[in-house]
């Protein structure tokens, strides 16, 4: 088995999931005690978030490079950056480090392909929703259509990610706005699926909730970093 790097704290809700998948999925497939194996780098979210939004990418993208070639450095023969919105740097961390990146966009596009879909719903924070980086890759890669909310919706889904998600609180109230800007996307943008495409958002909602097939990048990026893991 190789040895995984997470870039994790992003927020450490999320990791602390990926975590316990990565660790489930391992056992599922080869059974007794056999669990990943892994090295974290967890961040201080305060200093990346704070960075994201004074849009100081750069800044950001310096402390992901350091925290990724330390992974390597240590061990690491594969990286996992746990977080959709910082794949928006994976080409500038893919460019400093020799490992291979298993990317969050790919696989989760593998599954919506794999699943016959093409125009999904796509809920993330404003910046994976409104810039290039992730709907792109979407699109050009894998032919697909992803779509928004408008912007009251974005800023529902964003605000709820950032003030409650990443700090850990679950509310009703937010789970009965995500589904019900869900069900306006159906309504009137005509979408076949739903991509969480925040690690967090597991923590809120699931395929439980909706009739439309549902893609948790959580899950689905333990899964293919398994696969890489165990390949
Ligand atoms: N974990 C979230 C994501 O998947 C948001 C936090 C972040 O900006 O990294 O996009």
């Amino acid at each position: 088995m190789k040895t995984l790097g997470l870039l994790g704290g992003m927020s450490w809700e999320s990791t602390a999931i990926y975590y316990r998948l990565l660790n489930e999925i391992v056992r599922e497939r080869l059974g007794g005690l056999h669990s990943a194996k892994l090295l974290l780098w967890s961040f201080n979210f305060a200093e990346i978030a704070e960075r994201q939004h004074a849009g100081d990418w750069e800044g950001a993208g310096a402390l992901l490079v350091e925290a990724a070639r330390r992974l390597e450095a240590a061990g690491a023969q594969g990286l996992v950056i746990c977080t959709n919105t910082m794949h928006k740097l994976a080409g500038a961390v893919e460019a400093a480090i020799s490992i291979p990146l298993i990317h969050i966009a790919d696989a989760t596009a593998c599954a919506v392909v794999e699943a016959g879909l093409r125009r999904p719903a796509l809920l993330a924070t404003r910046f994976t929703m409104e810039q290039d980086f992730y709907r792109g890759r979407l699109a050009d890669k894998y032919g697909l259509q992803p779509v928004v909310p408008d912007q009251a919706g974005r800023d529902m889904v964003h605000r709820v990610i950032y003030d409650e998600l990443c700090q850990g609180v679950v509310d009703g109230d937010s789970k009965a706005a995500y589904v019900e800007e869900v069900a306006r996307m159906l309504r009137d943008q005509k979408i076949d699926g739903l991509i969480m495409g925040c690690t967090e958002i597991t923590m809120l909602i699931g395929q439980d909730d909706f009739d439309i097939p549902v893609f948790d990048t959580t899950r689905i990026h333990a899964e293919a970093a398994v696969d890489f893991a165990l390949s």
